[in-house]
């Protein structure tokens, strides 16, 4: 069978009705029994290395879906969920909330810890989130990446994402660990782990690397991560 992406354009909308794009692959039948892995790109809008890895990792997806679609596990991928802070080359998103500490976890706190981190005058106040949330619940991810760059680490929120932390890790020299070393009440693994189960992976890379140099380091991991043995 021919793979096939389904592109929406317009998957979700922000406060200010950008639009928020979804790639998904369409799977037959008898690759239902696995459940998609879900990758996002620009949590946090002052991150482009966590954009570029998304849309790196799409072009690859795009091009050997044709070729080799049953080998490839299921997959959505989101490039950008925060285009308003990505335009603006901020964290946060239009409404100046850290979208990683906005998730209805049942560890959410109104605390902020600095302005850069204020989690939503409630769990799950932003449309972002609202839209990530509701699609976890409807397609079950068996796993969820997320892209980010800050000091470099593939971080694993629940016991059975090392291994994948561990392959996407694989020759960059970065650690994959379980443990990012502060708390994060609210945020993308704490929601996915504790309310649904889903192991969830955080690509930290080098915050201001080259950006050329980000897709090359991670691109043998991720290929490895993805297809079927
Ligand atoms: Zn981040």
């Amino acid at each position: 069978m021919q793979g096939k992406i389904i592109h929406q354009t317009s998957w979700a909308k922000t406060a200010s009705e950008t639009p928020i794009a979804l790639y998904k692959k369409s799977h037959s039948l008898s690759e239902s029994a696995e459940r998609p892995v879900l990758f996002i790109g620009g949590v946090h809008g002052d991150e482009p290395e966590g954009v570029i890895l998304a849309n790196e990792l799409l072009l690859w997806l795009q091009e050997n879906e044709i070729i080799q679609t049953e080998r490839i596990r299921p997959w959505l991928l989101i490039p950008c969920i925060n285009p308003d802070g990505y335009s603006r080359a901020q964290r946060c998103n239009g409404q100046g909330v850290d979208l990683n500490r906005n998730f209805p976890s049942r560890d959410w706190s109104p605390e902020c810890k600095a302005p850069r981190y204020y989690p939503g005058p409630s769990p799950g106040s932003e449309l972002e989130v609202q839209a990530l949330t509701k699609l976890i619940e409807d397609e079950k991810p068996q796993l969820i990446v997320h892209f980010h760059s800050w000091e470099p680490c593939v971080v694993y929120t629940g016991a059975p994402g090392k291994e994948a932390a561990e392959l996407i890790a694989e020759g960059t020299g970065y650690p994959a660990r379980e443990d990012i070393g502060y708390p994060t009440p609210g945020s993308l693994g704490q929601y996915g782990w504790l309310e649904h189960q889903v192991p969830v992976i955080c690509v930290e890379a080098q915050e201001h690397s080259e950006l050329s140099t980000v897709w090359p380091r991670f691109a043998a991991g991720l290929k490895a991560f993805l297809m079927r043995r």
